[in-house]
């Protein structure tokens, strides 16, 4: 798909914006060794280490995203998966260096008035909106 020069120029604007999580992302994959693919414009990385990772985090998760970088406990997460996590995708590209502090005070206020921090907060809601499995896009 060819893109005008405008959007071109937003393209690499979104991508500079998160930045700062695609890079920490790509140097955990690789602390991790953990196995690269590229999709959509999306660095997915997953592998043994990567799946005991997020199966310890305080909410274990079947994948995780960090800027551009979507990590999975193994490839078909990843499938399962792409369509939420592009939506934080989008969301990284919005926001910026400024996604994790705002997601985490939104789950920190609901916990702090006894809701979901998780189900309830406005970064999932938008996320699981479109939450359908698609098996259509993975490469081999
Ligand atoms: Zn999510």
């Amino acid at each position: 798909m060819k893109l005008s020069p405008l959007k071109w120029i937003l393209r690499c604007l979104a991508y500079v914006w998160a930045s700062p999580y695609t890079i920490a992302g790509i140097a955990i994959g690789l602390i991790l060794g953990g196995r690269f693919q590229r999709i959509d414009g999306v660095v997915e990385i997953f592998g043994p280490r990567i799946e005991k990772a997020l199966g310890r985090m305080p909410m274990p998760a079947m994948a995780m995203t960090f800027g551009h970088v979507v990590f999975g406990v193994h490839a078909v997460a990843l499938d399962v998966t792409r369509r939420h996590e592009a939506v934080h995708v989008k969301q990284y590209e919005r926001w910026g260096p400024l996604f994790v502090p705002a997601y985490l005070a939104a789950s920190a206020y609901l916990y702090a008035r006894g809701r979901d921090g998780y189900r309830e907060n406005p970064f999932e809601i938008e996320a699981y909106a479109v939450d359908t499995p698609d098996f259509s896009q993975r490469e081999s």
